[in-house]
């Protein structure tokens, strides 16, 4: 084997967008994953009943599809299929109504009655400068807005607690689903920035619909495998990287892991001051996931949410804001928000004829090894009486429990760490470049480098790009 010129810790999509990144310049990539399949949050497998393809992690992928390093990718050709729902989300209530993003922001609007001009107002602007908008919130934060005034709007509104934002929605539809896309942040609705992940998380559902792969989240890493291996680079599983100096020589070292490894991987090899400044680092609350084998389609009572991949399970702004403040105080929510999605609405493949996998996680305290599937359940069976009897089988992976799945989701945390102000504007330190490590030819590459948490493969990207500047190339 000749020597690589650069070597990936971590085949999640970040690490597999910078090992693509590299090798499509020319170098030689070898990956080293410790797990025993690649592809990190982004693995389908039958966790429930054989025929039942479950993704462990991820299933929608709306900000693959708005990711600028995806989009200059042939998904098609490489056999990724999007399939995008005719309801990009919904959130049910009580008594069969739901709210639901459905197409345009204006044929959205007309779905949310007294808060239909609100809603124009707020999110027009936004979607008139998509492309502006989301590749901002995609870059480091360094990087210059293509168009200012949309920025300076994002920004302004963004930065403000969803509670604050929602205000100037009426309607419990309207603010319901403020607060469940704000919800994504994991944190306090009260919290500043929670309105920035609700206006993205709005913008991308806008944008691209909140499509699925078909067949599963799985299909995406091979197709990323695939070209690697065509371009001369390899992917080594069941490799656990304890020590960088266990990595073969390289010039380039991409890690694709959270400060917290990096502490164990690097050690006194870090210089003290970035040490001390990647030790203050924080992680933000876990999740608990519950997989299904369903009998049949959920019986959403609502039309909409039977309609679309990704339902919002957790009622008014009220109860989602409650729950949320719950885990932020460490406390296990009794009626959690749930993050409810059943991709056989739009992909039957995933599951036997006339079957339905179905994954569903709702947020917990850091490190909580409770098992939620029984409040998860009564959240889903509240707005689809009957859903209890269609479970064939059912698998729950508490937050401990991810973390021994993935080391990366430090106590569970799925976003690679809390998306705190802090850690908004330096991420996962200040410094110009948050990518490259202060040790010769070494960088970070995973979400807990901007823009943070997702599958959309620009840590990688933006690293990589680093470390082909760095070697001029
Ligand atoms: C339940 C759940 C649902 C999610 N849903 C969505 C969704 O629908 N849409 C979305 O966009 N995002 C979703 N996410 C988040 C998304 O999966 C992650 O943000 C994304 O996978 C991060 O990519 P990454 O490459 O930075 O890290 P990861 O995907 O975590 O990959 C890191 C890889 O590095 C490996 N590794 C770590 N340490 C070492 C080591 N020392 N040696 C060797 N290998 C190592 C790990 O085994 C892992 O394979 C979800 C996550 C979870 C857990």
């Amino acid at each position: 084997m000749t020597q690589p010129d650069a070597v990936v810790v971590g085949s999640g999509p970040n690490g597999l967008a910078a090992a693509l990144t590299l090798a499509r310049a020319g170098l030689r990539v070898e990956v080293f994953e410790g797990a025993d399949e690649p592809g990190g949050g982004c693995r389908t497998a039958e966790l429930t009943l054989p025929g039942f393809a479950n993704d462990v992690c991820s299933t929608v992928h709306g900000l693959a599809a708005a990711s600028p390093f995806f989009a200059g990718y042939d998904l098609a050709a490489r056999g990724v299929r999007l399939l995008v729902p005719k309801v990009a989300a919904a959130q049910p209530l009580d008594g069969g109504r739901a709210a639901a993003i459905c197409g345009s922001v204006a044929e959205t609007a007309s779905g949310l009655g007294a808060d239909a001009g609100a809603y124009r107002r707020l999110m027009e602007p936004l979607e008139r400068d998509a492309d502006a908008v989301l590749s901002l919130a995609l870059s480091p934060l360094r990087s210059l807005p293509g168009r200012p005034v949309s920025a300076a709007r994002f920004a302004t509104e963004g930065v403000l607690p969803a509670t604050v934002l929602a205000r100037r929605l009426k309607t419990a539809e309207g603010r319901a689903l403020l607060a469940g896309m704000a919800a994504h942040s994991i944190k306090s609705l009260t919290a500043p920035l929670t309105s920035a992940f609700g206006l993205t998380m709005l913008l991308v559902a806008h944008t691209t619909g909140w499509p699925v792969i078909a067949g599963g989240s799985g299909r995406l890493v091979a197709a990323m495998t695939a070209e690697l291996t065509e371009l001369g680079g390899s992917v080594a599983t069941g490799c656990w990287v304890k020590c960088l100096a266990d990595l073969p020589p390289a010039r380039a070292v991409m890690l694709d892991v959270t400060p917290r490894q990096l502490l164990e991987m690097a050690g006194d090899r870090l210089p003290p001051g970035y040490r001390h400044a990647v030790r203050r680092y924080r992680y933000g609350p876990g999740v608990c996931k519950v997989d299904w084998a369903l009998d049949g389609p959920v019986p959403w009572q609502n039309e909409a949410c039977r309609q679309t991949v990704t339902v919002h399970a957790g009622g008014t702004i009220e109860e989602v804001a409650r729950s949320e403040a719950a885990v932020a105080a460490g406390q296990h929510p009794e009626q959690p928000f749930c993050l409810v999605t059943q991709p056989g609405v739009v992909d039957q493949s995933r599951a036997p004829a006339g079957k339905q996998v179905l994954w569903a996680y709702c947020h917990v305290p850091p490190g909580s090894d409770v098992d939620m599937a029984d409040r998860i359940e009564a959240q889903i069976e509240r707005f689809a009486p009957g859903f209890r009897d269609l479970v064939l089988a059912r698998s729950v992976l508490t937050a401990a429990d991810m973390e021994r799945y993935n080391p990366g989701y430090v106590g569970g945390d799925i976003a690679a760490g809390a998306g705190t102000l802090r850690q908004t504007i330096g991420r996962p330190t200040l410094r110009w470049n948050p990518y490259r490590v202060p040790l010769p030819g070494t960088y970070l590459c995973s979400g807990s480098t901007p823009p943070g948490g997702g599958v959309h493969g620009m840590c990688g990207m933006w690293a990589a790009r680093t470390a082909l500047r760095d070697m001029r190339l």
